[in-house]
């Protein structure tokens, strides 16, 4: 038998799930309803972590705190997404900026719109690392991620 290229098949496996929230996410959620971004504060180091979580992975300590975080921060990175692939929230293009909301101590990650277009000259002016930024609530919410529309330059 001589050696030959591997064959290869190719196809598509879909995975359905389901993904139980549990009590600390399923809060953090249900607050969006009332346009209120929650975390949780360590008793130990005194980070608030958005989302809210139930322990802190820092030290390992229950996180039971809860605390009222701005819905306005400062923006740390972002990412232009302009290509499609399998599972996108939206169609492209769209922008994921890292956002660190007043009162909180680390990033939470949302869209960042309200932008005339999306040409990556125009972008580079416009957004850029450090700039405020606000978010834009739906006006029928259902306590998911998607209550916040985006989150708009504010300057
Ligand atoms: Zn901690």
């Amino acid at each position: 038998m001589t050696p030959r290229e591997s064959r290869v098949l190719k196809g598509t496996i879909t995975l359905p799930y389901q993904w139980a929230l549990g009590p600390t996410n399923t809060r953090f959620f249900e607050e969006f309803q009332n346009k209120r971004i929650m975390g949780t504060r360590c008793q130990q180091c005194g980070r608030v972590l958005v989302p809210a979580r139930s322990f802190c992975s820092r030290c390992f300590k229950d996180m039971d705190e809860w605390v009222q975080v701005k819905d306005e921060g400062t923006l740390r990175t972002w990412v232009l997404i302009n290509f499609p692939y399998e599972g996108q929230p939206k169609e492209p293009p769209y922008i994921i900026g890292l956002i660190e909301l007043n009162g909180a101590n680390n990033g939470f990650s949302h869209f960042i719109g309200g932008l005339k277009n999306y040409r990556i000259d125009f972008l580079k002016e416009r957004v850029r690392i450090g700039m405020r930024v606000k978010a834009v609530w739906k006006e029928k919410r259902e306590g998911t991620i998607f209550d916040i529309e985006y989150f708009k330059p504010t300057e």
